[in-house]
């Protein structure tokens, strides 16, 4: 264990930010740099079969130190960090025992780091933190998962007396852009279910995700001169409006909680001859999800009936909630809850109130619930994680491999 926080530290001190503009895999060539570190470790700590293939994805295998068949299992974590905030030069603080005050992160900026905002960090009062400097990310989302994933691997290593059957362990690049999964090889990972380790809190144990798409509105509109403007001019601007006004008010991201789905408007331009909406509509419930973009769809009708066809939408689907690809393969769950139960943590399973690479790998075949990975306020300066969770979270992945090779026949 006492390589774990090396380990971290190692991993965030290397550049790894994706690009959602970038057409390539990897979409930025730096997680490489991490990438080639991660395979001489694994080689390094006798992991076999470690493979990186064109794209950037690394695999590797424990292999089983039983006779009895077991089911294969994996662990998935990201080496991207992202593109919202810089991960460039990351150089964190080290808050040993902490005493449950402000953490200044940076004194010239006066970027401070206080439980008076972010409560969370009351429940780590004694531990060790690991926080930034105020000008970065940190980038425990991931690292932090990949960290535990190969200090569990080590400690399985070193101590054989410990059953587990076939491990198969994964680091993806561009999870950020949400393209982690796209060129997952799920043939040759060859795992029945794996957990992705990229959750935030102790605990956290989730298999529900949104149902997700996208729409864009276009409305193209008629500019006339304002003083002859009567029944000849079309404006592009007040139809969008009378779009958008059409749409529940409250069901929006800062008004909706847990299982409540919403519509998000992330863009509006308009003139008077073209307008352009973007916006995202997510539900957990997949016949709630299919309302709200017939809602949508209802809404254009209505406006091209009322305006003359000037109204286009596009809706594209993005991703789904994996509860359908989990729920008929519950052990998996259960298998995550039981192994930290058994070492005093209480699971918190909830709803993602996003997506996750895992949702996109259950689909394509890999039932794959995610489990807490440790940080907190991820994709920003105020990100931080304590060492002790990490350590939670190696322990978790010890104990559901060997959870797994005693339960399941
Ligand atoms: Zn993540």
């Amino acid at each position: 264990m006492e390589k774990l926080l090396p380990r971290f530290l190692e991993y965030v001190a290397i550049d790894t930010q994706s690009d959602p503009y970038s057409k390539t895999t990897p979409t930025t060539e730096k997680q490489r740099d991490l990438a080639k570190k991660l395979v001489m470790e694994l080689h390094q700590i006798g992991m076999q079969e470690v493979s990186i293939d064109e794209n950037a994805y690394i695999m590797a295998t424990l292999p089983s130190n039983m006779d009895k068949k077991v089911p294969t299992i994996g662990f998935i974590s990201h080496m991207d960090t992202s593109p919202d905030f810089s991960g460039k030069n990351v150089s964190p603080q080290i808050v040993k025992n902490y005493d449950g005050k402000d953490i200044v992160l940076n004194k010239q900026k006066n970027i401070v780091l206080s439980p008076d905002y972010f409560e969370d960090l009351l429940q780590y009062q004694g531990q060790t933190l690991i926080t930034t400097n105020g000008n970065t990310l940190l980038g425990a989302d991931d690292k932090a998962g990949i960290a535990e994933i190969i200090t569990a691997m080590e400690y399985l290593i070193q101590h054989p007396e410990i059953k587990h059957g076939k491990i198969r362990i994964a680091f993806t690049p561009d999870e950020e852009v949400g393209r982690g999964a796209h060129k997952f090889d799920v043939k040759k990972f060859g795992a029945e279910w794996a957990y992705t380790m990229d959750g935030s809190q102790v605990g956290e144990l989730e298999y529900e995700n949104f149902n997700a798409a996208s729409a864009k509105i276009t409305v193209l509109g008629k500019s006339v001169h304002p003083g002859y403007a009567k029944d000849k001019m079309v404006n592009a601007i007040g139809i969008a409006n009378e779009f958008l006004g059409l749409l529940p008010p409250n069901e929006v991201p800062e008004k909706t909680s847990d299982r409540e789905g919403f519509f998000h408007v992330h863009l509006f331009k308009g003139e008077i001859e073209k307008a352009t909406v973007e916006l995202i509509v997510r539900d957990h419930d997949a016949l709630h999800f299919e309302a709200r973009k017939q809602l949508l769809e209802d809404i254009k009708e209505k406006l091209n009936k009322k305006y003359g066809d000037c109204v286009n939408l596009q809706i594209d689907d993005q991703y789904k909630n994996m509860r359908e690809k989990v729920e008929p393969v519950f052990h998996i769950v259960e298998i995550a809850k039981e192994a930290m139960e058994s070492l005093d943590i209480e699971p918190i399973i909830k709803p993602i109130r996003g997506g996750t690479d895992g949702s996109q790998l259950s689909f394509m075949g890999l039932p794959c619930p995610n489990i807490f990975a440790g940080g907190h306020n991820f994709h920003g300066k105020y990100e931080y994680i304590p060492l002790e969770s990490m350590e939670k979270a190696v322990k978790v992945i010890v104990k559901i491999c060997e959870l797994t090779a005693i339960q399941i026949k």
